[in-house]
C-alpha cells in the first residue's frame, strides 16, 4: 500500500496515501474528544488548516473529508474564536441596516474572495455577503443553508468578519420576517404542547441500544420507502 509523510504536532508519520486526515492521525493512535463529530462532512467539527512543505498557501480542509498529500502539515481548529452578538427578531426588519447594525464589521470586507475559496461547502460565500446591500435575503439564506459553521472562513478572513454569524442571523430574520408561516410546524408545535408524543418519547429514553437500533433503522427505512 503506498504510504506518504504527514506532519503533526511536530511529528512525522507514514500514513496510507488513501486515507483522511482523520482516518490517518487516528491511525496512528490520536484519540479526538474534540474536534471531530459526525465524521460524514456534516457538522463541521473537523476543520484544520494545512500546508504542503515547499508551498506557501494555506490548505484548509475538513479532517473527514480531505485526503493526506506527501508532506501535509497538519493544524486542527477545532473551534475559531468569533463574536455572536444577540440576534434579536423581534422590532427588527430583514433588511440590510438590521444586520448591518449587528455586524459593522461587514463593511470591512475588502472582496479578496479568500471566503469562498476555503469554504468546504461550495458556498459563494462573498458573493452572499453582497447580497445583504440588496436585501437579497432569500437568496442568501438559499444558498447558505448547507452552512456547516466550520469556521474556515472566519480564520482566514483578513477583515475579521464572520460571514457563517451573519449568514444564520440573515436566516433568522427571513424565517421570522419574511417566509410564510408553515401550517405543518404549527400542527406540529400544537401536538407537542398538547402532549402527544410524550408516551413515545418516554418509551424511546427509556429504550436500550438495541431497541434504539431498530428504531432507527426502522425509521431509516420508512424514509426511504423500503
Ligand atoms: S460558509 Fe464558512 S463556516 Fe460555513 S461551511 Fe463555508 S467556510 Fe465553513
Ligand atoms: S475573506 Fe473576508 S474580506 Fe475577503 S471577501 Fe471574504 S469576507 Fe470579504
Amino acid at each position: 500500500m503506498e504510504r506518504v509523510r504527514i506532519v503533526f504536532m511536530g511529528q512525522s508519520y507514514e500514513v496510507p496515501a488513501l486515507s483522511t486526515v482523520l482516518q490517518a492521525l487516528e491511525g496512528v493512535g490520536y484519540q479526538f474528544v474534540r474536534g471531530v463529530g459526525c465524521r460524514g462532512g456534516l457538522c463541521g467539527a473537523c476543520a484544520f488548516l494545512g500546508h504542503l512543505e515547499g508551498e506557501e498557501q494555506i490548505r484548509p480542509g475538513l479532517a473527514c473529508q480531505s485526503i493526506v498529500a506527501d508532506g501535509l502539515h497538519i493544524s486542527p481548529m477545532p473551534s475559531y474564536p468569533v463574536i455572536r452578538p444577540l440576534h434579536a427578531l423581534e422590532g427588527r426588519p430583514a433588511t440590510y441596516e438590521t444586520v448591518r447594525d449587528a455586524y459593522p464589521e461587514l463593511l470591512r470586507c475588502i472582496g479578496c474572495n479568500t471566503c469562498t475559496r476555503v469554504c468546504p461547502q461550495d458556498i459563494p460565500v462573498m458573493d452572499l455577503l453582497s447580497a445583504t446591500f440588496r436585501n437579497d435575503f432569500f437568496r442568501i439564506a438559499d444558498k447558505s443553508f448547507d452552512c456547516i459553521l466550520c469556521g474556515l472562513c472566519a480564520a482566514r478572513c483578513p477583515a475579521d468578519i464572520a460571514p457563517f454569524n451573519i449568514f444564520l442571523y440573515v436566516r433568522r430574520l427571513s424565517g421570522r420576517h419574511l417566509t410564510p408561516a408553515s401550517h405543518d410546524v404549527a400542527k406540529r408545535v400544537e401536538g407537542i404542547e398538547a402532549g402527544t408524543f410524550e408516551e413515545e418519547l418516554d418509551r424511546l429514553m427509556s429504550a436500550g441500544k438495541e431497541e434504539l437500533e431498530q428504531a432507527f433503522r426502522g425509521f431509516q427505512a420508512a424514509r426511504s420507502g423500503n
